[in-house]
């Protein structure tokens, strides 16, 4: 067995941070078995571990709630893919930022959150933390000075998506990351949309990056899961503390899935923004389109942020109707490869109606979501074929 248990940071010399992305993806956390050549990490299906002696560990392991050597390799690989020092896989993004967030906050508490945030996340701050004594102000991730005023002497915390979801506004995270760190608040940056390939939100000063690794990491729409990446030593012990305390891990099942798909994330990705580049075009010369929300088109309020801190657009758009809410709604029954469904990220290309479905938790309140607004995931599928999908579909 050649993972290691300490701080699911063992990089494996062949996945070391002297690699590049693709190579680090594929090679970082586990190298071949020294006793079988296993090139791939077993699916360790063991909730405990045998002792030598009394609290003697073999391998560092003794209940896989607190450790299993599947997730280790896991969390080592992500932690690479982010060039972090530390990673902590969980059995869901949302069991992540739980985590981030209460290992970050107290009663008393304040943050600042963004006025498009993930529906998900947006819920479990306003109905839960907020009966514990934590409030929050949600700003645009776009508008520094709506940042700057929202942070009060309380504020332990800035949270940011970017690109967001689903309105694919950007958030500057180095000038964030600034704003944080002089009211002494620390940086979250949830990096599902960009994926690691694309954006790397530590080299800008953020000090935890979270994934939904449900989505672009894992990548094939067949396992659910999440990821705290950061440098911090402190905030990883407090991390890990919950993670075994509050116990919200991954199977080793999905801990391997999940590894299995990040380690072609970097040819995935590629695929996904060749794809996406190419139907921005098409959609934004349609005439059923009113607009397309893409921070790849030079007209996006969030291009030149993005273009400094992002390696390419990803591949996720969004579009407003021209005929609104039952355009939205036509559009979104009448693609045929364009699954409706929600989440995104996966090898197959999505659509959903986020006021109806992803977001629809918002619905009533500051982070409400425009009605005539198409999700599109776009997949790896022929570019060609799903074009004319969108095209038959917007007739
Ligand atoms: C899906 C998603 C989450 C939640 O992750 P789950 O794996 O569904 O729990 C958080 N943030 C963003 C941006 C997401 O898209």
């Amino acid at each position: 067995m050649s993972t290691t248990n300490d701080e699911g940071n063992a990089n494996g010399k062949a996945g070391g941070s002297s690699h590049g992305f693709a190579t680090r993806a594929i090679h970082a956390g586990f190298e071949p078995d020294p006793q079988t050549g296993a090139v791939n990490v077993p699916i360790y299906a063991s909730s405990t571990f045998a002792q030598d002696g009394v609290g003697n560990m073999r391998g560092g392991y003794e209940y896989a709630r607190t450790g299993n050597p599947t997730r280790t390799a896991l969390e080592a690989n992500l932690a690479a893919l982010e060039n972090g020092a530390h990673g902590r896989a969980f059995s869901s993004g949302m069991a992540a930022t739980d985590c981030a967030l209460r290992s970050m906050l107290r009663p008393g508490d304040h943050l600042v959150i963004p006025d498009d945030a993930y529906g998900g996340t947006f819920r479990l701050i306003d109905k839960v933390f907020s009966q514990w004594g934590v409030t929050y102000t949600p700003a645009a991730v776009n508008d520094l000075d709506a940042i700057r005023a929202a942070v009060t002497p309380t504020t332990k915390l800035v949270w940011i998506e970017t690109p967001t979801n689903p309105l694919l506004n950007v958030g500057d995270i180095a000038a964030i990351s600034q704003i944080a760190h002089a009211a002494d608040a620390k940086l979250v940056v949830d990096n599902t949309f960009a994926s690691p390939y694309l954006q790397q939100p530590l080299a800008l000063g953020a000090d935890v990056v979270l994934h939904s690794t449900t989505k672009y990491i894992g990548g094939h729409s067949d396992v659910v899961g999440g990821v705290l990446v950061t440098d911090d030593e402190e905030l990883d012990s407090h991390f890990a503390f919950l993670q075994n305390g509050a116990g919200g891990v991954p199977s080793p099942f999905d801990a391997y899935l999940t590894f299995r798909g990040a380690k072609t994330l970097a040819v995935r990705m590629d695929k996904h923004c060749d794809n996406a580049e190419a139907i921005v075009e098409v959609l934004q010369s349609h005439p059923a389109i009113a607009s397309v929300l893409y921070p790849g088109l030079e007209g996006h309020p969030g291009h030149e942020v993005a273009a400094r801190q992002m390696s390419r657009f990803g591949g996720m758009i969004s579009v407003r109707l021209k005929g609104g809410q039952r355009a939205a709604h036509d559009l979104c029954a009448r693609t045929k490869l364009f699954t409706l469904a929600e989440s995104l990220g996966g090898i197959e290309s999505l659509i959903e109606h986020p006021g109806a479905m992803t977001h629809a938790s918002t619905a009533g309140t500051l982070l409400e979501v425009p009605d005539d607004l198409v999700r599109l995931s776009v997949g790896i599928e022929d570019t060609a074929d799903l074009i004319d999908d969108l095209k038959q579909a917007l007739r």
